[in-house]
């Protein structure tokens, strides 16, 4: 942790989901509920949530069992912040999602055949944990990720099978009738651990039920496509040449109704200038680094919603991902040990 109260402790676990949430709760600052978070639902509707949760990767539950008793908090009250269905809506401080906020992907099929992805994380500068986790958990597959607030949540990750999820809000309508689903954060997750494949995460994502409204960029060594979520329906976007970009919005014509008048103009650039490939290079890895350092769409983000708290590159097919916690354009990438 820095002095100014951002958490970007890195771990490096094996063992039971249990002990991996105990050794990351005891290793974090102590969960305090965001400012804009709104009043919690009630337990019974977290724990319909929780039975979601259970039926797709049961151990998650466990770690979150795990990461309440590290942390001495009760695990009910902790399950009521993790599956809220509101997003925000408490505090005008910092608005909930903010219109012109949010994050930017793409995977690429580059001319030397490996599939490629980069990512800018954006959010407020207050969000505070910015957590990288690599983790070997009994019974599941291997990742390597990043956690943002909430406790066992992933926002992008890469598993040992070369299979990447990232996550996208979408502002888009409230759902017609607020059923219990899978919370945004986990959903990565629950993908990186249980799938080998995008053909499998898709199987999984599109049987589940959302409780969100959020785009998924799904990638590994074969291809890429991009699920369009949202808890009344959701679609898939496949791509429609080499190059995929997601950001803030819905592309599919029958999702695009769910977002009436928002616009999300910086993220509908940052895609546009994304898929026109222009920022390709003669040398494919410096080439997606140097464009998630753009300040012309912009791709890296300096304000307000927009301000990029970490960077990803990993080649899917050589098995190499890097990580910038900081804006890419000023912060340097490391190498970070491929799960196993
Ligand atoms: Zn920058």
């Amino acid at each position: 942790m820095t002095d100014s109260g951002i958490d970007t402790t890195v771990f490096d676990l094996a063992g039971t989901h249990y002990d991996i949430g105990v050794a990351i709760a005891r290793g974090s600052l102590p969960f305090v509920v965001p400012s804009w978070w709104p009043a919690p639902p009630p337990l019974a509707y977290a724990q319909a949530c929780a039975g979601e949760i259970a039926a797709l990767h049961p151990a998650l539950l466990d770690e979150i069992h795990g990461h309440a008793d590290g942390q001495h908090l009760s695990y009910n009250e902790l399950i009521r912040l993790i599956c809220r269905q509101r997003l925000g809506g408490r505090a005008a401080v910092p608005p909930v999602v903010p219109e012109q906020g949010g994050c930017i992907s793409f995977a690429w099929r580059a001319p030397n055949g490996h599939i490629l992805v980069g990512r800018n994380y954006d959010f407020y500068s207050v969000q505070r944990i910015r957590q990288r986790i690599r983790l070997r958990p009994d019974g599941s597959r291997p990742s390597v990720g990043m956690r943002g607030s909430v406790p066992a949540g992933r926002y992008d990750g890469v598993n040992d099978a070369g299979l990447f999820v990232c996550l996208h809000v979408v502002l888009a309508d409230e759902p017609k009738s607020p059923r219990p689903g899978v919370p945004f954060h986990l959903i990565p997750r629950i993908l990186l651990e249980t799938c080998r494949s995008v053909k499998q995460a898709l199987d999984l994502i599109t049987i589940m039920p959302h409780l969100h409204s959020f785009n998924y960029l799904l990638a590994d060594p074969n291809g890429f496509v991009a699920a369009e979520c949202h808890a009344d329906r959701l679609r898939i976007l496949y791509p429609q040449g080499d190059i995929l970009a997601v950001g803030n919005f819905f592309r599919h014509p029958d999702m695009a109704v769910l977002q009436r008048h928002r616009q999300q103009p910086v993220s509908r650039r940052r895609v546009a200038y994304l898929e026109s490939g222009t920022w390709q290079g003669s040398q494919v890895w410096p080439s997606v680094q140097d464009t998630l350092r753009d300040h012309e769409a912009p791709v890296c983000g300096h304000d307000g919603g927009h301000t990029t708290l970490w960077s990803a590159v990993a080649d899917l097919t050589a098995r190499r991902i890097v990580y910038a916690i900081g804006a890419p354009c000023c912060t340097p990438y490391s190498e970070v040990l491929w799960p196993t």
